[in-house]
């Protein structure tokens, strides 16, 4: 049996989940946010403030600064949360 190691997609400490959970709900042991379990390095897409384009980035991006061809600069938000723009 492997392990899936990930960042929490709230406080962004690192869970290890066995594999057979691929997919099921965990809560996180820190901020107690629920979430999928996924790989850290899986993709996945959220829209752009700026020209409502998609942006696809990784997970463990999730809180950094991406900067949209737009010239839009925003905060990756949380799957299902609308991204922050930023300055
Ligand atoms: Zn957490
Ligand atoms: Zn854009």
């Amino acid at each position: 049996m492997s392990e899936i190691r990930f960042n929490c997609i709230g406080c962004g400490g690192e869970l290890v989940a066995p594999d057979v959970l691929m997919g099921a709900e965990i809560c996180c042991d820190n901020c107690n946010t629920k979430q999928e379990v996924i790989p850290g390095n899986t993709e996945y897409s959220f829209i752009c403030i700026g020209c409502d384009g998609t942006l696809s980035v990784l997970r463990e991006n999730i809180g950094g600064k991406v900067r949209c061809s737009c010239d839009t600069k925003m905060l990756v938000p949380k799957p299902g949360e609308d991204a922050i723009q930023v300055v």
